[in-house]
């Protein structure tokens, strides 16, 4: 019997690219929709059926559901930029929040009752003291971490009415895949490792550290970083765990242990191989001081580990990917 189809919606994003590879890599059926506002169709193999689709058009999503048979969902596609988020709130609220209400909509006009939901470490409240497990107290600090709690509740009332799911609430995701057949595309970065690879690259004049007062241990914000294809492979077992028939849940993914953004700096310094220039500025409006995961229950219902914990690990292949697409090879 052949395996399941899924629909990755933003499968042409930095994080969906890498799902469509490891649902792919595993011998799934994956079928992509996405607006293409952030992504690229270049993210994905042509040989991946694509709709280019906005999720709030249900109509599009019970067409893919009927043509593919469709088994499940995981849903990527949202304005994922904390930055974005702030600039334009009713945007962010509309896509991540309208947006996935049609989603589960059209999924249960057309039966589809299984869903893996992309969510974010910042719906924790920063206040908790960390590590944070998936029973810490929630309070988003920007309105992206929202729309994820609006999002996150939405798929639980659903679930009350026999949805299957897994929410996957993600830490500082980098690296690229390690083949280098994805990578973060996208044009104008603002996560840390991104920006001062770019830095490195010359495509900056030098990085800027936002906050130097948080009360950490260099007075920097501190984040757990996770490699993009350990979330990406996250997500493969966590629709093996509901297609098993396990318990819909709430997992953290991260690695468990947090650097500071001095830390970043230094490794992504010794990497490259490169001394860029660094200057310190005010914090960032809406940004914690620490978080980092506590991710036993991934690792205990899943089966999740690590396999690329380490932050050289994550920088090093952000790096290659940085250079491969900028044609300074880095394949090696
Ligand atoms: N950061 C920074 N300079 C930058 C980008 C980010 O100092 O150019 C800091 C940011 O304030 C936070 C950490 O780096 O403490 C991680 O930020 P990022 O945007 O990568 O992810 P976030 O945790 O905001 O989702």
């Amino acid at each position: 019997m052949s395996k399941p189809i899924f629909l990755v919606t933003g499968g042409c994003g930095y994080i969906g690219s890498h799902i469509v590879l490891a649902l792919r890599d595993a011998s799934y059926g994956v079928v992509v929709v996405d607006d293409l506002s952030t992504g690229c169709r270049e993210a994905i193999d042509s040989s991946v059926p694509f709709v280019r689709g906005d999720i709030r058009d249900e109509g599009v999503l019970r067409g893919l559901f009927g043509a593919y048979s469709v088994r499940g969902v995981v849903h990527a596609a949202a304005v994922a930029s904390v930055p974005e988020s702030v600039a334009e709130p009713q945007r962010c609220q509309s896509i991540n929040v309208a947006g996935t209400k049609s989603l589960l909509e059209a999924m249960r006009a057309c039966d589809v009752g299984m869903l893996i939901f992309s969510s974010t470490s910042g719906v924790y409240d920063e206040g908790a003291r960390p590590p944070f497990d998936e029973g810490t107290a929630l309070g988003p600090l920007n309105p992206y971490a929202q729309t994820k709690v609006d999002g996150e509740q939405l798929i639980e009332s659903y679930g009350v009415q026999g949805l299957s799911y897994a929410i996957l609430r993600y830490f500082n995701v980098g690296g690229a895949d390690p083949q280098l057949r994805a990578g973060d595309r996208k044009r104008s970065a603002t996560t840390l490792i991104k920006s001062a690879l770019e830095c490195a690259l010359g495509k900056r004049s030098g990085l800027a550290i936002f906050g130097t007062d948080f009360a950490t241990k260099d007075g920097t914000g501190i984040r757990d970083y996770v490699h993009v294809w350990d979330i990406a492979r996250a997500h493969v077992l966590a629709l093996e765990h509901l297609l098993a028939g396990g318990r819909s849940d709430i997992f953290n993914l991260g690695v468990g242990r947090g650097f500071s953004v001095r830390e970043v700096i230094k490794v992504v310094k010794e990497v490259t191989g490169v001394d860029f220039a660094v200057r310190e500025e005010g914090r960032r409006q809406g940004d914690p001081p620490c978080i980092y995961g506590d991710v036993s229950k991934a690792r205990q219902v899943l089966g999740y580990r690590a396999a690329y914990p380490r932050l050289e690990s994550i920088v090093r292949d952000s790096w290659r990917w940085e250079q491969f697409i900028n044609g300074l090879g880095g394949a090696d």
